[in-house]
């Protein structure tokens, strides 16, 4: 499960957790949107389908909201802030992890339908598989 969390955090591909889902960092802002069309580790590909990562979307809404609710929350009740400054430090932030945000809601729904497996992951590692360089796709 931890390994889970990682690979999601860190935005590995799920079924071998060594292949990066996107070209660039979780906070660069050079082709924050680009996508790998197939894992560059084990070549399984990133779009199962048209339209997958509509699921996305609701992951993403639902953590951003409890996330900007609960910072809100906190830096208003706990901390004593001001509704201004609790509302700016709440933008600040969340315009610092707008991209990361997106592209770590894209990981976690690919994880949530592809789980971990190990024979691609030991296949991948022993060279057994032949993988091409990926392409990016522009995802927005
Ligand atoms: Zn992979």
């Amino acid at each position: 499960m931890a390994r889970k969390f990682y690979s999601i955090f860190s935005l590995k591909y799920p079924p071998c957790h060594g292949g990066d889902l996107f070209p660039t960092g979780a906070l660069s802002f050079r082709q924050p949107f680009a996508q790998y069309t197939h894992c560059p580790t084990c070549g399984q590909p990133c779009f199962p389908e048209p339209g997958f990562y509509y699921g996305a979307l609701f992951i993403s809404y639902i953590g951003s909201g409890f996330f900007c609710l609960g910072v809100g929350l906190f830096l208003h009740w706990v901390l004593g802030w001001s509704m201004l400054a609790s509302f700016a430090v709440l933008i600040g932030l969340v315009a610092i992890l707008f991209v990361w945000w997106f592209l770590a809601s894209r990981t976690a729904y690919l994880h949530l339908v592809f789980g971990f497996k190990p024979d691609i992951l030991a296949a991948a590692r022993a060279g057994k598989i032949d993988v091409r360089p990926p392409t990016t796709i522009k995802t927005t």
